[in-house]
């Protein structure tokens, strides 16, 4: 028979993830930003948050993830919304294919789900449209799962705390390792949070951290900056040019059929067209004669 032990004589079974988070939740208290999606608490709400804070900053999410939860408050809402509504409310959050594959995934919980989110990364990762990160973010903020999703902030932080250049696999693995037990979303938020205000890409303030103290980057001084890409020029961008020729198209009254411009920003007709070939492919707009609509089905 073993002694019993004294748990006070106890080594902590994870003391590098015991004193990140007392750092991490400690500094918090007074850091933490106050966004509207933040004030999520249903599965439903806090997907939607998700997916619409891909690739969107996310202080500009909080309007439309108010006034999208409220139209369609739960996945049976969303299954059956008009195209053109579905693309109305998400008008200023860019990347539209977005809004059509929430759509698919509201459909497929459904179906699939009875209407309810599912709770594990896997059945998260078998929606249409949600990927690794979003699953991985939902388990954790809705169902309190510890796992990590690592996007280029969390990945950052991790990684520069760590240190060294892992392969995805093992800084997932420590990542994992990483987050609060009982607390998986606050620790998600404060990640985020620093990532955004303190362990920033360029300029990582190194001296104000929290972490400090246990930053393999920090202690080796090589709290490195990642040069940001020069900003493009919105105009030459396909993003840019998919963006106005949706809206000008979902402007239009219904079932108008809308003439291709000769050219938009910097770019000539012939990729005007094929931007519009690829909104078609895309399940947004329907073409006939260099003219285009709205697509038809929801
Ligand atoms: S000490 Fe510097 S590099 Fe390390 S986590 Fe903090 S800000 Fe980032």
């Amino acid at each position: 028979m073993l002694p019993a032990v004294d748990p006070a004589l106890s080594p902590p079974r994870s003391p590098t993830r015991r004193r990140f988070n007392q750092a991490l939740f400690a500094w918090h208290v007074t850091a933490r930003r106050d966004l509207a999606v933040r004030h999520a608490t249903e599965p439903w709400a806090i997907l939607v948050a998700e997916v619409m804070s891909q690739q969107t900053q996310i202080e500009r999410v909080g309007p439309a993830w108010r006034s999208f939860v409220t139209r369609w408050p739960d996945p049976s809402a969303l299954a059956t919304a008009g195209t053109r509504d579905l693309l109305g409310a998400w008008a200023g959050l860019g990347y539209n294919r977005r809004a059509l594959a929430l759509r698919e995934a509201a459909r497929a919980i459904v179906r699939e789900h009875g209407g309810r989110v599912p709770a594990t990364v896997d059945a998260l990762e078998g929606l249409p449209g949600i990927g690794p990160y979003t699953a991985r973010a939902v388990a954790a903020s809705a169902f309190g799962a510890p796992v990590a999703p690592l996007d280029v902030n969390v990945r950052r932080v991790v990684g520069r705390v760590i240190g060294g250049d892992l392969p995805p696999k093992e800084l997932q693995a420590q990542a994992d390792m990483l987050v609060a037990r009982r607390a998986a979303r606050d620790w998600l938020d404060g990640v985020m949070d620093l990532a955004a205000t303190v362990c920033r890409p360029r300029t990582p303030r190194c001296a104000e951290c929290p972490v400090r103290a246990m930053c393999a980057t920090r202690q080796g001084g090589r709290a490195t900056s990642q040069r940001a890409a020069p900003a493009p020029r919105f105009p030459s961008t396909n993003r840019w040019l998919r963006g106005r020729l949706l809206a000008a198209v979902r402007e239009a009254p219904a079932g108008a059929w809308v003439d291709a411009p000769d050219g938009l920003g910097d770019h000539d007709r012939s990729a005007v067209l094929a931007a519009l070939r690829g909104l078609e492919r895309d399940g947004f707009l329907e073409l006939r004669d260099g003219q285009a609509r709205l697509a038809t089905h929801a």
